[in-house]
């Protein structure tokens, strides 16, 4: 989870020093091979730019990235998958003296094709340069291993100034608002901030999950054999339980969430997606690093508004284009009428969650038959193919999942404003 990570930020709207930034990385055991790698993203309303842009260069990888800007860079084609962000706590630390020329997410995701070099790049950056923020962390991971990077802009042509934890295999891992960097951690960490509990709450759905799956469920045979694994691994976080992590509530009521500011009992610290007045989880998304047909089937999967009232739609990363109604804002702007609506019956939340929920396990069952279907073309040698087949699928699935919010829409449009009561015995 993180927020105030916008390049573009207005300074009116500056937070306070470590104003409740919270962010977690979180990799794991997954159920399928490769590397899952997600967050929940915490904004005020205005900053979220609502739409995703497939970046094809002339030359190097193509990626994906939400709207235009630095920070929230999702993928690219050779399986290195991103999330976390930054901090805004330039106040503490002196800016670099004269113009940082470090690279930008995005131009590391064109030109790098593994997480290791990725890592060597964003290091020799940090060491001359800092973070345009102050404080950076990511966690970047491709289909063999992971890394967490972190660093603060205490001193500058020093790598002292950044930690690099990593290659990790097999594991899952939570970063919040704190460095891991003991040496980080005296240098620019005030305290613990408001992203430990947050952390806590999803080490705790994943190491339970994990130690519980990963010795009861039994390797089993695919149908496609190695080259097409769902589940081949066996145990593990699967897509579709991370998606519930990520919109978790805790034990806390969204409504009293939505009533608090920066009350943090109120808000829901404990919970993975937050409501709250200013501020609040705008979106959440994982990238699923894939080891077969890396470049088409490396796949995130977006919500295009709060994860509890709108579904993780998947996006590979070999489409031909975006659906327009994800790489526009139409879709986040026809989920926020319902996260509006919701404002006047929560007592509808459970429902519209439970009904994406049986949407994404449809996707996800549906998804490996296109999967199958793609393959079965590339090893014919029509990779052209198995793009549109692709590309019609990430479509399909975007415009069902934005005609039904529009039928969750009138059926609440539709009740009436209040209901009459029998008069109360006296
Ligand atoms: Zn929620």
């Amino acid at each position: 989870m993180n927020n105030n990570n916008f390049p573009s930020e207005p300074e009116m709207v500056q937070p306070s020093l470590n104003g409740g930034c919270t962010q977690a990385f979180t990799t794991g055991l997954t159920s399928l091979l490769g590397n899952m790698n997600g967050q929940c993203v915490d904004s005020p309303i205005t900053y979220w730019p609502g739409y995703l842009k497939l970046v094809i260069p002339e030359t190097g990888n193509r990626y994906l990235m939400v709207g235009d800007g630095l920070v929230f860079t999702l993928m690219n084609e050779k399986g290195i998958v991103l999330s976390g962000g930054a901090r805004h706590i330039r106040s503490q630390f002196a800016p670099y003296p004269g113009t940082p020329k470090y690279r930008s997410k995005g131009e590391l995701l064109r030109i790098n094709n593994s997480a290791a070099e990725f890592v060597k790049m964003w290091s020799e950056d940090f060491t001359k340069y800092g973070s345009q923020t102050g404080v950076s962390c990511a966690l970047v991971v491709d289909t063999k291993e992971g890394y967490c990077l972190e660093g603060a802009n205490f001193i500058y042509g020093d790598p002292s100034n950044h930690a690099i934890h990593g290659p990790m295999t097999d594991q899952v891992f939570v970063s919040a608002n704190f460095f891991i960097s003991k040496r980080l951690k005296e240098m620019a960490e005030g305290g613990i901030g408001a992203g430990y509990t947050r952390a806590k709450r999803m080490w705790q759905l994943l190491i339970d999950r994990q130690y519980d799956s990963i010795t009861m469920q039994p390797v089993r045979q695919t149908q496609t054999g190695d080259k097409m694994p769902p589940f081949v691994r066996g145990g593990g976080i699967t897509p579709a339980y991370f998606m519930k992590c990520l919109r978790d509530h805790g034990n806390i009521n969204p409504r009293d969430g939505s009533l608090s500011c920066y009350v943090p009992e109120e808000r829901g610290q404990g919970a993975l997606c937050i409501h709250g007045l200013w501020e609040y989880t705008t979106n959440a998304y994982f990238g699923v690093a894939r080891t077969e047909y890396t470049d088409l089937f490396t796949c995130e999967w977006i919500t295009p508004n709060q994860p509890c009232i709108s579904p993780f739609l998947p996006v590979y990363i070999g489409i031909n284009e975006l659906p327009k109604a994800l790489g526009t804002t139409e879709a986040y702007e026809l989920f926020e009428k319902l996260r509006a609506l919701m404002d006047y019956h929560p007592e509808y939340r459970d429902d519209i969650t439970q009904h994406w929920t049986g949407f994404e396990i449809r996707t996800f069952e549906e998804s490996t038959l296109a999967e199958a279907k793609a393959a079965k073309m590339v090893d014919g040698g029509d990779k052209n193919e198995a793009r549109s087949i692709l590309t019609e699928f990430v479509a399909r699935k975007c415009n069902e999942a934005m005609a039904t919010c529009q039928k969750m829409l009138d059926f609440l449009n539709d009740l009436p404003i209040l209901e009459k009561k029998l008069p109360k015995e006296s």
